[in-house]
């Protein structure tokens, strides 16, 4: 008895310190997004035909003063919850836009938009706004949408798409494959560009169904008249089965780099990226 109670005590030790962390985790993501310290880091995505750098994703880093680095897939649901994600899409929208300008409007940049962002009527001005103030033309600017975002509302969302695509943005389906398992979406919304989710990836070997799967969605995609991104790619032999089997216009993965600062977005955008280091540093989060 004495023993079990002790492994009571442990347990709920364990759980206030979690609530606690969490209850701190959210009153510091508050405070981060109003005083503007969190940062915005680019992944490069590459042209599969010529190896260059044609644009890059805009990747929200929360660096913690006192845990490091926080994954988004942790704070961005929080901001969500919180109600605050419009603060820190609005910051990440301003940050991509201005470090496009800075790169000489060369390298396109794409921007993940959550669901609330997808039901805010102010969106489409907001961005027209950064672009007007940093002088970037639209068509620079691409947007991010998962599947589940655009079911949560879809009239709102189609109607949040339409504005941005009538602009002259590019509009993006992300981790294709994933979210939801009717494609009727596609030939409704206002989309672009499909990037399929590592998940199809990870696995792809020369005789394997995956390859097979890969190439009948990019053949499906290419039908609807939309562009490809295959997401994840990570080693030289998934490149060269990409190259060889699957038409996919684009790739971005670690082969190729991790998100990094825009100093070094700028600094790689005219080599030949087939010569850039295969492994991230440290887990794909920049310094
Ligand atoms: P995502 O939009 O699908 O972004 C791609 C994620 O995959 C990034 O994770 C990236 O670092 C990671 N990744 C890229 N290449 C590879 C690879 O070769 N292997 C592996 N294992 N992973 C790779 P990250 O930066 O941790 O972001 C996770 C998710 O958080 C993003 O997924 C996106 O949904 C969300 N997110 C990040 N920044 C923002 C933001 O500013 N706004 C919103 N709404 N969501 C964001
Ligand atoms: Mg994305
Ligand atoms: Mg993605
Ligand atoms: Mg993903």
């Amino acid at each position: 008895k004495k023993d079990s109670q002790k492994h009571w005590a442990v347990f709920v030790e364990t759980m206030d310190q979690s609530f606690r962390s969490k209850q701190r985790l959210k009153s510091d993501l508050r405070r981060a997004i109003a005083e503007g310290t969190l940062s915005v880091a680019y992944q490069p995505i590459i042209n599969v035909r010529t190896l260059r750098m044609v644009g890059c994703e805009a990747l929200s880093r929360w660096n913690h003063p006192e845990y490091g680095p926080i994954s988004p897939a942790e704070f961005i649901p929080m901001a969500e919850e919180m109600g605050l994600i419009s603060d820190l899409t609005q910051n990440v929208v301003e940050q991509a836009i201005k470090d496009c300008s800075l790169w000489g409007s060369r390298i396109a940049v794409s921007i993940n938009l959550s669901s609330h962002d997808l039901q805010n009527m102010d969106m489409a001005d907001i961005i027209r706004s950064a672009l007007l103030r940093h002088n970037v033309e639209p068509e620079m600017i691409e947007v991010e949408v998962t599947e589940g975002a655009i079911i949560t509302d879809r009239e709102a969302t189609g109607g949040v798409l339409q504005s941005l695509k009538a602009m002259g943005l590019q509009v993006a389906i992300d981790d294709f494959g994933t979210g939801y398992s009717s494609l009727s979406y596609l030939k409704d919304l206002p989309v672009t560009k499909v990037k399929i989710d590592r998940s199809f990836i990870t696995d792809i070997t020369e005789e394997g169904r995956s390859l097979k799967l890969l190439r009948g969605i990019v053949q499906m995609t290419h039908e609807l008249g939309l562009s490809v991104t295959i997401e994840g790619l990570e080693t030289r032999e998934q490149f060269a089965l990409i190259n060889r089997w699957i038409g996919a216009e684009y790739v971005q993965g670690f082969l190729y780099g991790a998100a990094t600062t825009a100093e070094n977005i700028a600094k790689n955008f005219d080599i030949e990226m087939v010569q850039l280091p295969v492994k991230p540093r440290n887990g794909g989060i920049a310094a």
